[in-house]
């Protein structure tokens, strides 16, 4: 009979979003009235609510026109994406910032959660590997260490046996110190989700130079490079010197671009960096993803990878700006009611997140009732997203500017 990889059954699964269902489906139907009075606005998930940029729409149309005849048509693409947008990507995003990035070392893939999630193919898994991870986190990157044997059972208060958590605080300035002890692998997300904090190039230089001194592989998760707005604050690791020696880089068109459901993102494995064989002899990474990918992986459909272009096209490039200008301008407001009301607020200028320290004496979920219950708002307890998180909640830029404005509204006098 088949033998089921139990790692799965250490997962801790899915606690935080189905709980949050759970509790706001319970309210609901307890005060249904108060609810129809003034609904309900959640303020706690990550997808965006502003459509596809027009430059997207448009080679989109165009593209399904192309695929509807025969001398147009396309089939299979290349696994790794088309040559044309991995050049435009290579250009746009890393050699205008002075990265030098070939359009083979960028690999088309249908948004960074796979990317994240499959990196683990290239590495040893089974716990050979000693992870860190940033804490809070994209609960992503801890589950898919769970699942590949990574980590031991799942610990009381959270968090895995085997896992490294680097605390990310308002005291360290969400950059942790670095581990002082033997690590092969650091996950860094910057602008972070869910902190919203951002790191200058000295203090991503200095995890790069750590991690080349010690040899250490970094998953560098730049999925909200968009929202950057602060010229000090690195787009891209490879912005550091030595970075294409150690870092393997992960984005998204998904929060820039309105993509969470078309799906498109991208990994950049440069052809420099390597990893130790059992019999310590170094081999390049960026050939195996090739393999992987050609193995595992159809590459994204042809008319996806056209609204991808288009976004490097200078409408497309407006269009993206305008929309973060838009996020961000809802986490201003947000930041600024709860600020006025008393709270510690971090984040929301380089990332769509707010990062929002709870009233004395109640921890993330205990905050999360109350807004629930007094605001009708829901956010994020900061809690569900790691042991560091407990303390917080995470309210998201994402929503409409009228349900950002209601909240305003609503979170003032409460607070
Ligand atoms: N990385 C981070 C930090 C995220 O917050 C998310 C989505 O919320 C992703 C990756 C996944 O993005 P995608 O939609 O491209 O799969």
């Amino acid at each position: 009979m088949a033998r089921v990889n139990e790692n799965f059954l250490k997962l801790q699964s899915g606690f935080l979003f189905p709980e949050i269902a759970r509790r706001v489906e319970a309210y609901t139907q307890e005060h249904a009235g108060a609810v129809a009075d003034k609904p309900i606005i959640k303020m706690g998930l990550g997808d965006v609510t502003q459509p596809l940029p027009a430059a997207c729409v448009e080679a989109m149309h165009k593209a399904v026109d192309e695929q509807a005849s025969a001398d147009s048509f396309h089939g299979y693409a290349q696994h790794v994406g088309y040559d044309w947008l991995r050049e435009a990507i290579a250009e746009h995003d890393f050699r205008s910032r002075g990265c030098d990035i070939a359009f083979d070392e960028v690999f088309i893939s249908d948004g960074a959660k796979s990317d994240c999630a499959n990196i683990l193919d290239l590495l040893a898994s089974g716990g050979v590997n000693r992870m860190a991870i940033t804490d809070p986190a994209y609960p992503v990157y801890v589950d898919t260490n769970v699942i590949a044997g990574n980590t031991g059972a799942g610990l009381e208060g959270g968090g895995y046996e085997g896992l490294l958590y680097l605390a990310m605080t308002p005291d360290n300035g969400f950059d942790p110190p670095k581990p002082t002890e033997p690590v092969d692998v650091v996950y860094l997300c910057y602008p972070n989700n869910p902190t919203g904090a951002a790191i200058g190039k000295e203090a991503l230089q200095a995890w790069v130079d750590w991690a080349r001194e010690r040899d250490v592989l970094l998953f560098f998760d730049a999925a909200y490079e968009a929202f950057i707005t602060d010229p000090a604050v690195p787009h891209s690791v490879f912005e550091c010197d030595g970075a294409a020696e150690c870092a393997i880089e992960m984005r998204s068109y998904s929060k820039s671009a309105a993509f969470t459901g078309t799906r498109c993102g991208y990994c950049v494995i440069p052809k420099a960096l390597t990893a130790k064989t059992a019999a310590d002899d170094r081999v390049q990474l960026n050939p195996l993803w090739l393999r992987r990918q050609r193995t595992k992986f159809n590459s994204v459909c042809y008319i996806v990878q056209r609204a991808a272009e288009a976004l490097y096209s200078d409408a497309g490039k407006a269009q993206v700006r305008e929309r973060a200008a838009y996020y961000l301008e809802n986490a201003r407001l947000l930041g600024a009611a709860i600020r006025a009301a008393g709270l510690s607020v971090h984040g929301g200028e380089n990332a769509p997140y707010l990062w929002v320290g709870t009233p004395d004496g109640m921890d993330s979920w205990g905050f999360f009732d109350h807004l629930l219950r007094e605001a009708h708002v829901v956010v994020t307890p900061g809690a569900g997203m790691g042991p560091a998180g407990e303390g917080f909640v995470r309210v998201s830029a994402f929503p409409s500017r009228e349900d950002v404005e209601r909240v305003v509204e609503r979170v003032g006098p409460l607070l």
